[in-house]
Protein backbone atom coordinates (compact mmCIF):
# COMPACT_ATOMS: atom_id res chain seq x y z
CA UNK A 1 0.00 0.00 0.00
CA UNK A 2 1.47 3.35 -1.07
CA UNK A 3 0.34 6.44 0.56
CA UNK A 4 0.67 10.15 0.04
CA UNK A 5 0.29 12.82 2.86
CA UNK A 6 -0.73 15.91 0.93
CA UNK A 7 -0.32 17.83 4.08
CA UNK A 8 2.15 18.02 6.65
CA UNK A 9 3.77 20.83 8.50
CA UNK A 10 7.49 19.34 8.85
CA UNK A 11 9.41 22.04 8.93
CA UNK A 12 7.43 22.58 12.64
CA UNK A 13 9.81 23.24 15.53
CA UNK A 14 8.01 20.43 17.52
CA UNK A 15 9.64 18.20 14.51
CA UNK A 16 13.30 19.74 14.79
CA UNK A 17 14.84 16.62 17.65
CA UNK A 18 13.76 13.58 15.56
CA UNK A 19 12.69 14.77 11.63
CA UNK A 20 14.55 12.64 10.39
CA UNK A 21 13.32 9.80 12.50
CA UNK A 22 9.77 11.13 11.39
CA UNK A 23 10.43 10.89 7.71
CA UNK A 24 12.12 6.93 8.34
CA UNK A 25 8.61 6.42 10.62
CA UNK A 26 6.57 7.31 7.81
CA UNK A 27 8.33 5.40 4.98
CA UNK A 28 8.60 2.69 6.81
CA UNK A 29 4.35 2.61 6.59
CA UNK A 30 3.84 3.15 2.77
CA UNK A 31 4.13 6.96 2.78
CA UNK A 32 6.12 7.31 -0.35
CA UNK A 33 5.42 11.00 -0.74
CA UNK A 34 4.35 14.19 1.33
CA UNK A 35 3.85 17.84 0.49
CA UNK A 36 5.29 19.96 3.25
CA UNK A 37 2.98 22.57 3.94
CA UNK A 38 4.13 25.95 3.80
CA UNK A 39 2.42 28.22 5.55
CA UNK A 40 4.30 31.44 6.55
CA UNK A 41 6.94 34.15 5.26
CA UNK A 42 8.99 31.89 7.87
CA UNK A 43 8.48 28.11 7.08
CA UNK A 44 7.34 28.55 3.47
CA UNK A 45 11.15 28.38 2.19
CA UNK A 46 12.00 25.78 5.20
CA UNK A 47 9.46 23.80 3.14
CA UNK A 48 11.57 24.06 0.08
CA UNK A 49 14.74 23.58 1.95
CA UNK A 50 13.31 20.26 3.00
CA UNK A 51 11.72 19.13 0.13
CA UNK A 52 15.36 19.82 -1.86
CA UNK A 53 16.94 17.59 0.63
CA UNK A 54 14.42 14.78 -0.19
CA UNK A 55 14.13 14.86 -3.94
CA UNK A 56 11.25 12.86 -5.48
CA UNK A 57 10.03 12.07 -1.90
CA UNK A 58 9.07 15.77 -0.36
CA UNK A 59 7.66 18.40 -2.19
CA UNK A 60 6.29 21.82 -1.66
CA UNK A 61 3.40 24.21 -1.18
CA UNK A 62 4.76 27.94 -0.90
CA UNK A 63 1.81 30.34 0.66
CA UNK A 64 1.06 32.48 3.82
CA UNK A 65 -2.07 31.43 5.86
CA UNK A 66 -4.88 33.71 7.01
CA UNK A 67 -3.38 33.62 10.23
CA UNK A 68 -0.03 34.96 9.00
CA UNK A 69 -1.71 37.60 6.52
CA UNK A 70 -0.66 40.62 7.91
CA UNK A 71 2.94 39.79 7.14
CA UNK A 72 1.75 39.99 3.52
CA UNK A 73 3.60 42.45 2.12
CA UNK A 74 4.90 43.59 -1.30
CA UNK A 75 8.09 42.23 -0.12
CA UNK A 76 6.41 38.59 0.81
CA UNK A 77 4.40 38.33 -2.15
CA UNK A 78 7.98 38.76 -3.81
CA UNK A 79 9.17 35.91 -1.64
CA UNK A 80 6.40 33.66 -2.65
CA UNK A 81 6.99 34.12 -6.31
CA UNK A 82 10.30 33.60 -5.91
CA UNK A 83 9.94 30.33 -4.36
CA UNK A 84 6.76 29.34 -7.10
CA UNK A 85 10.09 29.49 -9.58
CA UNK A 86 11.30 26.32 -8.55
CA UNK A 87 9.50 22.69 -9.36
CA UNK A 88 9.59 21.56 -6.05
CA UNK A 89 7.03 24.00 -4.97
CA UNK A 90 4.12 22.13 -6.27
CA UNK A 91 1.08 24.50 -4.74
CA UNK A 92 0.46 27.76 -4.11
CA UNK A 93 -0.48 27.78 -0.55
CA UNK A 94 -1.61 27.46 2.01
CA UNK A 95 -4.14 30.55 1.86
CA UNK A 96 -7.28 31.26 2.00
CA UNK A 97 -9.67 33.03 4.78
CA UNK A 98 -10.56 32.40 8.40
CA UNK A 99 -12.77 33.94 10.75
CA UNK A 100 -13.18 31.54 13.06
CA UNK A 101 -9.87 32.83 15.05
CA UNK A 102 -9.26 36.32 12.57
CA UNK A 103 -5.59 35.88 14.10
CA UNK A 104 -5.54 39.10 10.93
CA UNK A 105 -7.99 41.32 10.57
CA UNK A 106 -10.09 39.81 8.17
CA UNK A 107 -9.58 42.90 5.35
CA UNK A 108 -5.76 41.59 5.39
CA UNK A 109 -6.60 38.25 4.85
CA UNK A 110 -8.74 39.03 1.88
CA UNK A 111 -5.91 40.73 0.17
CA UNK A 112 -3.21 37.93 0.94
CA UNK A 113 -5.25 35.75 -0.62
CA UNK A 114 -6.02 37.57 -3.54
CA UNK A 115 -2.59 38.31 -4.00
CA UNK A 116 -2.08 34.46 -3.55
CA UNK A 117 -4.88 33.70 -6.11
CA UNK A 118 -3.30 35.90 -8.64
CA UNK A 119 -0.03 34.03 -8.37
CA UNK A 120 -2.09 30.46 -8.82
CA UNK A 121 -3.25 32.52 -11.80
CA UNK A 122 0.34 33.10 -13.66
CA UNK A 123 2.06 30.17 -12.02
CA UNK A 124 -0.96 27.94 -13.43
CA UNK A 125 0.07 25.97 -9.97
CA UNK A 126 -2.53 23.71 -7.94
CA UNK A 127 -3.90 25.77 -5.10
CA UNK A 128 -3.80 24.28 -1.57
CA UNK A 129 -6.67 26.09 0.54
CA UNK A 130 -8.11 26.82 4.14
CA UNK A 131 -11.35 28.19 4.77
CA UNK A 132 -13.21 28.00 8.41
CA UNK A 133 -16.06 30.26 9.24
CA UNK A 134 -15.58 32.37 5.98
CA UNK A 135 -17.53 30.43 3.46
CA UNK A 136 -19.23 32.61 1.69
CA UNK A 137 -16.84 35.47 1.49
CA UNK A 138 -14.36 32.54 0.49
CA UNK A 139 -16.61 31.41 -2.59
CA UNK A 140 -16.84 35.06 -3.70
CA UNK A 141 -13.41 35.47 -3.99
CA UNK A 142 -13.09 32.67 -6.09
CA UNK A 143 -15.64 33.12 -8.26
CA UNK A 144 -13.94 36.56 -9.27
CA UNK A 145 -10.74 34.45 -10.58
CA UNK A 146 -13.48 31.59 -12.68
CA UNK A 147 -11.65 29.99 -15.69
CA UNK A 148 -8.44 31.52 -14.65
CA UNK A 149 -7.20 29.16 -11.90
CA UNK A 150 -5.90 25.17 -12.13
CA UNK A 151 -7.39 22.83 -9.51
CA UNK A 152 -8.21 23.54 -6.04
CA UNK A 153 -8.01 21.78 -2.68
CA UNK A 154 -9.88 22.47 0.10
CA UNK A 155 -7.44 21.09 2.58
CA UNK A 156 -8.69 20.00 6.09
CA UNK A 157 -12.19 19.95 5.09
CA UNK A 158 -14.65 20.07 8.41
CA UNK A 159 -17.35 22.07 7.17
CA UNK A 160 -21.02 21.15 6.71
CA UNK A 161 -23.07 19.99 4.09
CA UNK A 162 -23.51 22.81 1.57
CA UNK A 163 -20.41 23.73 2.07
CA UNK A 164 -18.84 20.44 0.49
CA UNK A 165 -21.63 20.34 -2.35
CA UNK A 166 -20.52 24.32 -3.47
CA UNK A 167 -16.36 22.91 -3.38
CA UNK A 168 -17.73 19.50 -5.34
CA UNK A 169 -19.88 21.80 -7.70
CA UNK A 170 -16.77 23.78 -8.99
CA UNK A 171 -14.91 20.49 -9.14
CA UNK A 172 -12.39 21.47 -6.29
CA UNK A 173 -10.69 18.50 -4.34
CA UNK A 174 -11.27 17.35 -0.72
CA UNK A 175 -8.57 17.23 1.71
CA UNK A 176 -9.29 15.20 4.84
CA UNK A 177 -7.99 14.83 8.23
CA UNK A 178 -8.04 13.11 11.47
CA UNK A 179 -10.33 15.31 12.65
CA UNK A 180 -12.76 11.88 10.74
CA UNK A 181 -11.37 9.84 13.26
CA UNK A 182 -12.68 11.63 16.86
CA UNK A 183 -16.00 10.08 17.40
CA UNK A 184 -17.63 13.29 18.23
CA UNK A 185 -16.36 16.29 16.04
CA UNK A 186 -16.35 13.79 12.78
CA UNK A 187 -19.42 12.60 12.99
CA UNK A 188 -21.32 14.70 10.25
CA UNK A 189 -17.73 14.19 8.37
CA UNK A 190 -18.23 10.01 7.95
CA UNK A 191 -21.84 11.22 6.83
CA UNK A 192 -20.57 13.24 4.09
CA UNK A 193 -17.33 11.53 2.79
CA UNK A 194 -19.53 9.26 1.04
CA UNK A 195 -20.16 12.02 -1.46
CA UNK A 196 -16.89 13.01 -2.31
CA UNK A 197 -16.05 11.64 -5.65
CA UNK A 198 -12.97 8.99 -5.19
CA UNK A 199 -10.77 10.97 -7.66
CA UNK A 200 -11.13 14.00 -5.97
CA UNK A 201 -10.31 12.58 -2.62
CA UNK A 202 -7.52 13.08 -1.04
CA UNK A 203 -5.24 12.72 2.92
CA UNK A 204 -3.50 14.66 5.08
CA UNK A 205 -2.15 14.02 8.66
CA UNK A 206 -1.73 18.39 8.90
CA UNK A 207 0.69 17.40 11.62
CA UNK A 208 1.66 18.20 14.17
CA UNK A 209 -1.80 18.99 14.67
CA UNK A 210 -4.88 16.73 14.61
CA UNK A 211 -3.66 13.43 16.18
CA UNK A 212 -5.96 10.95 14.74
CA UNK A 213 -8.18 9.74 18.34
CA UNK A 214 -7.69 6.44 16.95
CA UNK A 215 -4.47 6.17 17.92
CA UNK A 216 -3.92 4.50 21.03
CA UNK A 217 -2.53 5.03 23.35
CA UNK A 218 -2.28 8.65 22.33
CA UNK A 219 1.59 9.17 22.71
CA UNK A 220 1.94 12.08 25.57
CA UNK A 221 3.49 14.26 23.58
CA UNK A 222 0.38 14.71 21.61
CA UNK A 223 2.25 15.11 18.16
CA UNK A 224 0.93 13.83 15.24
CA UNK A 225 3.11 13.18 11.99
CA UNK A 226 2.69 11.46 8.75
CA UNK A 227 3.20 7.73 10.27
CA UNK A 228 -0.37 8.14 11.48
CA UNK A 229 -1.85 8.73 7.88
CA UNK A 230 -3.15 5.29 8.17
CA UNK A 231 -5.66 6.17 10.72
CA UNK A 232 -7.05 8.36 8.21
CA UNK A 233 -7.18 6.07 5.48
CA UNK A 234 -9.36 3.07 7.86
CA UNK A 235 -11.50 5.47 8.98
CA UNK A 236 -12.32 6.59 5.38
CA UNK A 237 -12.69 3.02 4.27
CA UNK A 238 -15.13 2.57 6.62
CA UNK A 239 -17.46 5.55 6.27
CA UNK A 240 -17.03 4.99 2.27
CA UNK A 241 -17.94 1.18 2.16
CA UNK A 242 -14.80 0.26 0.57
CA UNK A 243 -11.95 -1.89 1.19
CA UNK A 244 -8.84 -0.12 3.05
CA UNK A 245 -6.89 -0.75 -0.19
CA UNK A 246 -9.29 0.65 -2.67
CA UNK A 247 -9.32 4.05 -0.64
CA UNK A 248 -5.60 4.46 -0.49
CA UNK A 249 -4.97 3.17 -3.95
CA UNK A 250 -7.56 6.08 -5.25
CA UNK A 251 -6.33 8.63 -2.91
CA UNK A 252 -3.13 8.19 -3.73
CA UNK A 253 -3.67 8.44 -7.50
CA UNK A 254 -5.51 11.75 -6.96
CA UNK A 255 -2.95 13.01 -5.15
CA UNK A 256 -0.19 12.53 -7.81
CA UNK A 257 -2.64 13.64 -10.64
CA UNK A 258 -3.30 16.92 -8.54
CA UNK A 259 0.19 17.73 -7.73
CA UNK A 260 1.40 16.40 -10.75
CA UNK A 261 4.10 14.10 -8.91
CA UNK A 262 6.40 11.97 -10.32
CA UNK A 263 6.36 8.05 -9.55
CA UNK A 264 8.27 7.79 -5.99
CA UNK A 265 12.10 6.98 -5.73
CA UNK A 266 12.62 3.28 -5.42
CA UNK A 267 13.52 1.96 -1.86
ZN1 LIG B 1 -5.42 24.93 7.32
Amino acid sequence: MQLIDIGANLTHDSFDPDRDAVLQRARDAGIVQMVVTGASREHSPQALKLAQRHPGELFATAGVHPHHASEYTAECDAEMRALHAHAEVVAVGECGLDYFRDFSPRPSQRRAFELQLQIAVETKKPLFLHQRDAHADFMAMMRNFDGRLGPAVVHCFTGTRAELFDYLDQDWHIGITGWLCDERRGQHLRELVPHIPADRLMIETDSPYLLPRTVKPAPSHRRNEPFYLAHIVEELARDRGESIEVTAANATAAARAFFRLPAPPAV
